[in-house]
């Protein structure tokens, strides 16, 4: 299953195709306050179901041109609406840990975050941004690379 490879990423035996998410989330994790994390339960959605989450009940688009956006079908993102809801929903009135991760799944930009002085800088996906330019530190952390498998990261990683 983690050999792929797929030049052309089209049809690929067994796998659907992947849904298209703006940006990668900027939290990957919550919890609720107060409870010792190893206490907690957790729920985790995929980032496509996190997408369509945002997409719908937070920028407020209606199903058909969120579906377009993410390049799915309607019932298919109306799918992922429901389940986003749902778990979101659990999450919060059962005060569960919620970790967004997940799905197979292409991001149309990256953001870096620096680690330092908290400075986000949203790019074109394959970019690398080595300093921060704000504060000048390296220790800048892409938020793309840690939604994505190995297999999906380029091999070409510079250090
Ligand atoms: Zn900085």
């Amino acid at each position: 299953m983690d050999r792929l490879r797929s030049p052309g990423r089209k049809r690929v035996r067994g796998a659907y195709r992947k849904r298209r998410i703006e940006s990668p989330p900027r939290f990957s994790n919550y919890k609720p306050s107060g409870v010792p994390r190893i206490e907690l339960q957790q729920t985790s959605i995929t980032l496509d179901e996190y997408e369509a989450f945002r997409l719908a009940d937070y920028e407020g688009h209606d199903h058909l041109e969120a579906s377009v956006q993410m390049k799915i079908s309607r019932p298919t993102f109306s799918r992922l609406i429901e389940k986003a809801r749902g778990k979101i929903a659990h999450a919060i009135i059962d005060g569960r840990e919620l970790i967004i991760e997940g799905g197979n799944i292409d991001f149309s930009r990256g953001i870096h975050r620096c680690r330092d002085c908290g400075e986000e800088q949203v790019h074109a996906v394959n970019e690398t941004i080595d300093d921060c330019p704000e504060c000048g530190s390296e220790d800048v952390e892409d938020l793309t690379r840690k939604y994505l498998s190995p297999k999906d990261t380029k091999k070409e990683t510079k250090t």
